[in-house]
């Protein structure tokens, strides 16, 4: 049951279709249901859009596109930077939204509004920033101009995991690059991003640029676009399997593609590292979002000497979390989003524990509703448990010995991804080996925390391609023209 401050902010989201900034009920006259998973109860039902809402959203942003590009660099920052302190001025509202819908703490959704809304202060500034060159063929003969432009129409598929700023990621780039855009969040976390097509009319984005398609079924969405030669590019994040399916899409239609997908990050403590600090930092790695965060650490690899007293610590810091409702005063530990994944996190662990791992603290799912699991570290994990492969998406440590900087090193890279290494040491000279040996596109060295607006996120390997973020995340939107010119 919500309450009544709760129940308000839900009234106040539209629940339909957003195309080009205009509310409509979907074309397929069905709604489906959010669901509060830490109660399991219904939040409320919003419109479910199919193939035709899909195909009105691109009309829209196509016949917008030209218009859209033609609008001064300084003007389209200025309603990013808008948008950016109008997210900051709800801020408390907009934090209560995603507890509901998503389930995180409410410090944590109050962390999230903070750290999505600064993608769209980033993009304001990077909108009047970004040009081309001059240059001088290496003959002298000619001269080359090159020119940035916008890509076109982006179709922009997040995941549920961070409602607000996996959309404001996506959407800042775009429109700063004067691409239009169509969102298509995540079934289990649709009114955060409704709410946001709101805030960003209010900050003036004119109609026609923006469109936002909640559904039940991505396919009836992502397949009509993805086909249509309008439709220019295509940014998605979540998992390396749907990934792979928009990929082979996208090669029909030769399309701009960015993907930002799994993770199986490892975490690296040397037994010169400052153990306090590896144990603040695995904390956040591990547990920042419930670890429901592609760059969660999902492997702790520690030297032997240490491997004791820092799992000893890491166990106590964890069983002291307190699991239940984010609403909750105090919580630090919400639910999992829904009982698909509550279940994978139990099967992952069941499979280790089956194959000799001893559980340390936790082990096991919170009883009665919601889709809670307690803090949990485990140790003597077997190289064949399904752990080491797959990606827990939920509060669970593995805890692995080595001996040698070098089996460290191989193990870590030993995973098809590559989008986060973390390494806790004291030598720089190992820092720097180890940064330049990890197969990912981000290192954590001694620090627990990757995400930075202002930096490039990504990966490598079945991680993904391409960069959200930093002076590179607008290039995603972009592409270079060039003009070969005499003199
Ligand atoms: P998760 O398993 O974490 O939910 P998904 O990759 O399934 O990750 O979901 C991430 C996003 O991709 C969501 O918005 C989801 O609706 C969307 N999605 C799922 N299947 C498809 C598909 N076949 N085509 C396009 N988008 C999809």
């Amino acid at each position: 049951m919500t309450n009544e401050r709760e129940a308000t902010i839900i009234e106040q989201v539209h629940t339909g279709v957003c195309i080009g900034g205009e509310w409509r009920a979907a074309s397929t006259g069905r709604s489906f249901a959010v669901v509060d998973p830490a109660t399991e109860q219904k939040l409320t039902d919003v419109a479910d859009a199919g193939s035709e809402d899909a195909l009105a959203a691109l009309e829209v942003a196509d016949s917008t596109q030209a218009s859209w590009a033609a609008v001064p660099p300084r003007e389209r920052g200025e309603i990013l930077r808008r948008a950016f302190e109008l997210l900051n001025a709800r801020a408390d509202e907009i934090a209560m939204l995603i507890t509901l819908e998503m389930g995180k703490p409410l410090a944590e959704a109050r962390g999230e509004v903070t750290y999505g809304a600064e993608f769209f202060r980033w993009f304001a500034e990077e909108a009047v920033r970004s040009h081309g060159e001059y240059r001088v063929a290496p003959d002298g003969a000619s001269r080359f101009l090159t020119m940035k432009q916008p890509v076109g129409p982006s179709l922009l598929i997040t995941p549920w995991n961070f409602p607000l700023a996996m959309g404001t990621r996506k959407i800042g780039a775009a429109l700063a690059a004067g691409c239009t855009c169509i969102l298509k969040p995540a079934q289990q976390t649709p009114l955060t991003s409704l709410l946001l097509a709101d805030v960003l009319t209010e900050a003036g984005l004119p109609s026609g640029v923006l469109s936002v398609l909640p559904t039940s079924d991505a396919g009836a969405i992502s397949e009509p676009l993805m086909s249509d030669r309008r439709m220019r590019k295509v940014s998605f994040t979540g998992s390396t399997g749907v990934g792979r399916i928009l990929l082979r899409q996208a090669a029909d239609n030769i399309m701009r593609s960015s993907m930002e997908l799994g993770g199986n990050a490892p975490f690296l403590v040397f037994a010169d590292a400052d153990l306090d600090a590896a144990v603040d930092g695995a904390m956040v790695a591990k547990m920042r979002n419930g670890g429901e965060s592609c760059v969660a650490a999902n492997r702790f690899f520690v030297q032997a000497e240490v491997a004791e007293e820092f799992t000893r610590r890491l166990a106590e810091r964890m069983a002291g979390m307190s699991v239940g409702p984010g609403t909750q005063e105090g919580v630090t530990v919400g639910p999992l989003i829904d009982e698909k994944q509550q279940d994978k996190v139990v099967e992952l662990v069941d499979d280790a524990i089956g194959r000799g791992a001893s559980v340390v603290t936790g082990g096991g799912k919170a009883e009665g509703a919601g889709y809670f699991y307690n803090p949990t570290v485990l140790r003597g994990v077997t190289t064949d448990a399904r752990m080491q492969r797959e990606e827990v998406f939920g509060p669970v440590a593995p805890v692995y010995e080595f001996t040698t900087e070098e089996e460290a090193l191989a193990a870590a890279n030993d995973t098809e991804y590559g989008l986060v290494g973390y390494v806790y040491t004291s030598d720089l000279k190992r820092g720097f080996r180890v940064s330049e040996g990890l197969e990912t596109g981000m290192v954590g060295l001694n620090r627990g925390l990757v995400s930075n607006p202002a930096a490039p996120f990504g990966g490598v390997k079945a991680s993904g391609l391409g960069r959200e973020g930093g002076f590179e995340g607008i290039e995603e939107y972009q592409i270079t023209k060039y003009v070969g010119l005499d003199v």
